[in-house]
């Protein structure tokens, strides 16, 4: 599968936005605090920014937030397209219940792609199961715990700690720290979301 292999700080200073890609750097050293500049361009862009570019703008905000190529979002965008109820909504609902986006609300890895690595890795269980699929769609009532060995890998205790530190785990889930078992207690809330972008342009961007 196709995945971004460059600077992940890059992408944030493209969007002009922090798109927490590095765990606990991204709150004690971020790169957006000192350079706040575009990549690759000497000088801001002159003019109005078009309709078109803005709804760009948010998508790849959204798209690089996860860590996504184009074609696994686009596939998003259709199953909440046919979904009923409101597209949008349910766009950042499919997101947000990603196994690796729940790994990592769960405060078992500081950023997305450690969440996935873990996934993918075959250290993540869903209700008993391993789950080595980090696009899997947690359900509420199901139960996240990682394999037992991984509660000494080096990754995961500075997580863990981290999470605690910054006590930032949505309601949404619950979190046993003895037992190391997460559960997604109800569906998340739009203000509950990990991404404060504007969905409404989104959706007008890949309806146009
Ligand atoms: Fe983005 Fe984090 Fe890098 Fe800051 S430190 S630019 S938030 S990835």
């Amino acid at each position: 599968m196709a995945r971004y292999t460059g600077a992940v700080c890059r992408l944030c200073r493209r969007e002009q936005t922090k798109l927490f890609l590095k765990g606990e750097k991204c709150y004690t050293k971020c790169i957006l605090d000192s350079r706040p500049t575009t990549p690759g361009m000497a000088k801001p862009q002159r003019g109005k920014p078009s309709e078109y570019q803005i709804r760009l703008r948010e998508k790849q905000k959204l798209k690089r937030m996860m860590l996504m190529t184009e074609t696994p979002l686009q596939r998003a965008m259709a199953e909440a397209s046919r979904s009923p109820g409101n597209s949008a909504g349910m766009l950042l609902r499919t997101l947000e219940l990603r196994l690796d986006n729940i790994v990592r609300r769960l405060g078992l890895a500081t950023s997305v792609s450690t969440a996935r690595q873990l996934v993918r890795h075959g250290h993540v269980r869903v209700d008993g199961k391993i789950v080595n699929i980090p696009s899997y769609t947690v359900k509420v009532g199901q139960e996240i715990q990682l394999e037992p060995g991984m509660k000494d890998n080096v990754g995961v205790k500075l997580a863990l700690d981290f999470a605690e530190k910054k006590a930032n785990r949505p309601a949404f889930v619950s979190f046993d720290s003895e037992k190391l078992i997460g559960k997604l207690v109800r569906e998340p809330g739009r203000e509950e979301s990990s991404f404060p972008v504007n969905d409404r342009l989104i959706v007008e961007y890949y309806s146009r």
